[in-house]
């Protein structure tokens, strides 16, 4: 290293979080010949787009709508739906 050269200060090794599961189950399943959602579609992007099911809201990822479960408050698309 060249002389006055700043050296890098060497951090401390960052600990490794476990990946986080993801997976919360099928969005939907086939009972007696009927479909059974565990999820709520999006009403801007029609049935077969589900919304993220949050603790305190639902959420479409692709549009960007947002409902709260409390409040019943609506956020609007930000996107077009396609
Ligand atoms: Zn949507």
């Amino acid at each position: 290293m060249a002389r006055g050269a700043k050296r890098k200060v060497k951090t401390k090794a960052k600990q490794q979080k476990p990946p986080r599961n993801r997976n919360k189950g099928p969005l939907w399943v086939i009972e007696g010949g009927k479909i059974v959602r565990s999820r709520e579609t999006c009403p801007k992007c029609g049935p077969g787009n589900f919304m993220a099911d949050h603790y305190d809201r639902q959420h479409c990822g692709r549009c960007g709508y947002t409902m709260f479960k409390k409040t019943g408050k609506v956020i609007p698309a930000k996107h077009k739906a396609r």
